[in-house]
């Protein structure tokens, strides 16, 4: 196939405080306590400057102060007396937009809001068809003991009743069918006069669209779960230790068992402390699609759980320059997006189209990707498993599912018409479909699948690594394990053999070998050997036979 021409222009750019919480990282990892504390310093004077933080930016403070917090001991030793001073100084700027905020809570009206986000009316009908999160307030009462979406202390503003209404009917003429009215926020806290969450949910009825609520019954909030119960509402309980007692006399008194989610002792952890800023853990962020707050609008692509990104996926400001929005997937629809496949999405004029490269952020993930199970929940592909496919077993097996997958076929292209009738495209589509499946039972051309594949990877790789230096030393630091043994097992093995060849071995494990490259990569940023497989092996992701094939 011929290269797509199309351009890789979703912004993905890190804000500010997210370099800094970074670059803080790195000089921690590096015992440079010096360097960390000129950057902690121009934190500080970063957030002095800023009059009203904004959410995501108190957030990352948030996510820097537990940085010092953990790594506390050796940063006191280390540095002058002045560290503690910034720390000071900066707990206190926090606490005081806490209370600033929350003592003067606003209501974001529509216009207020569309002002904020300053994209065109194309941009808007994007966001509203994809938009899979609409948090209705900013901040939450709860404060929980865990909460990955390092949800601010407090209420801080609502979306006004009206603004709300207004966007969710705009999400339903764009045929959204579903949307989860949470976030980081928990969507009883959500009031403006006398109205509630049950008001909201009383006018859904009338509007074509779908919702789910997720909630830890904030105090004082019994009788309003109780109206919603009354109402059958679309709503489940997340259970912690503080809320457990309460949920279960609200059941009592109904008689009735209430939906619940979390109510597993292991999640009963303190927020921000379960983040160890040296582990990489899996994402519990299950869709692709974009976040509606009070504060503007994201775009939200899924990453593992780490240093690199706590929230476990990456926000993505909607700017008036965005002009790709991914296909909203969700639940176990998301799961089954291969993450290290160009991703889908919509161009300006609502075409739905495939990046043909990846975004930094899902280079992140396959560079962190190590397959442990652990790190991929069931229904989720890793990348070893991905390898896996091109393997003889697999290959066998698929050719042994020939007659099922055909029939699939016919029954998605000609079951209500004849080939003869199909359009040019959807006939062009049918036979690569086909001819995808018949050329991965071939063992030649499977294996021909593999190189594409694995050079996409690594040409990907090698490009990131060139423009993120400091994000490749959080990634070497959180992988420094695997790649001492890595290197131990596999420095020999490689040493006098070509990449085609490793890769090829079927007595080699092509996962580790794969590793062993990203890590030169990561170590050396170029690496002869793999350029030159790279550039004999030029590749691109075909989205329609769903495989990674050599280009010309
Ligand atoms: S209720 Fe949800 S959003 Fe609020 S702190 Fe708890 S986990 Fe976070």
């Amino acid at each position: 196939m011929t290269k797509q021409q199309k351009t890789y222009t979703l912004q993905t750019n890190d804000s500010f405080l997210e370099q800094k919480k970074n670059q803080l990282l790195v000089a921690v990892y590096d015992n440079d306590y010096k360097a960390a504390e000129q950057i902690y310093y121009n934190i500080l004077k970063y957030a002095e400057a800023d009059s009203e933080l904004n959410e995501n930016s108190e957030k990352l403070l948030n996510q820097i102060q537990t940085i010092i917090e953990k790594f506390k001991p050796v940063l006191l030793k280390h540095s002058s007396r002045k560290f503690r001073e910034y720390n000071n100084r900066l707990k206190t700027l926090i606490l005081n937009s806490i209370k600033k905020s929350s003592d003067h809570i606003r209501h974001v009206d529509f216009q207020t809001w569309e002002i904020k986000i300053d994209i065109d009316d194309c941009q808007k009908n994007l966001l509203y068809k994809t938009a899979m999160t609409f948090q209705l307030t900013c901040g939450c009462s709860n404060f929980c003991r865990r909460c990955n979406e390092w949800a601010l202390p407090k209420v801080r503003s609502h979306f006004s009743y009206k603004a709300i209404l207004k966007i969710l009917s705009h999400m339903a003429d764009q045929q959204n069918d579903e949307i989860s009215l949470y976030g980081a926020s928990d969507p009883l806290d959500w009031t403006e006069g006398e109205k509630n969450i049950s008001d909201i949910l009383s006018c859904l009825k009338k509007i074509s669209l779908e919702y789910s609520i997720l909630t830890k019954v904030p105090k004082g909030k019994e009788r309003l779960l109780e109206k919603l119960l009354g109402m059958n509402s679309s709503l489940a309980v997340s259970i912690t230790s503080k809320n457990k007692a309460r949920i279960k006399k609200i059941e009592q008194k109904i008689g009735n068992p209430i939906s619940k989610q979390h109510d597993l002792d292991e999640l009963l952890i303190r927020a921000g402390l379960d983040e160890d800023f040296v582990s990489i853990k899996p994402s519990i962020t299950d869709g692709y699609g974009t976040e509606i707050t009070p504060d503007g609008a994201f775009i939200i692509i899924p990453t593992f759980t780490s240093a690199l990104y706590p929230f476990g996926h990456k926000k993505i400001r909607v700017t008036s320059t965005t002009n790709f929005f991914p296909v909203k997937k969700t639940g176990r629809k998301a799961l089954l997006v291969d993450y290290f496949k160009p991703l889908e999405g919509y161009d300006l004029n609502k075409n739905r189209y495939h990046l043909d490269c990846l975004l930094d952020v899902q280079i992140e993930s396959i560079i962190l990707d190590n397959g442990a199970d652990e790190l991929t929940p069931p229904g989720m592909r890793s990348l070893k498993e991905y390898l896996y496919i091109f393997e003889k077993k697999a290959r066998i097996q698929r050719k042994r599912m020939t007659p099922a997958v055909l029939k699939r076929l016919k029954k998605q292209f000609i079951s209500k018409t004849a080939f003869k009738n199909l359009s040019t495209k959807n006939k062009a589509f049918y036979l690569k479909k086909i001819n995808a499946h018949l050329n991965l039972c071939k063992k030649p051309d499977c294996l021909s699948s593999k190189l594409s594949a694995v050079s996409f990877f690594l040409g990907s790789i090698s490009y990131y690594v060139q423009k993120n230096p400091i994000k490749i030393k959080i990634m070497r630091f959180l992988l420094k394990n695997e790649i001492k043994n890595n290197s131990g097992t596999y420095t020999d093995i490689v040493a006098h053999r070509h990449p085609e060849d490793l890769l090829t071995d079927p007595d080699i494990d092509s996962f580790n070998i794969f590793r062993y490259y990203v890590f030169c990569l990561l170590n050396k940023s170029s690496d002869s050997a793999i350029s030159k497989f790279i550039k004999t092996h030029p590749s691109a992701f075909d989205p329609v036979a769903d495989i990674f094939v050599q280009y010309s």
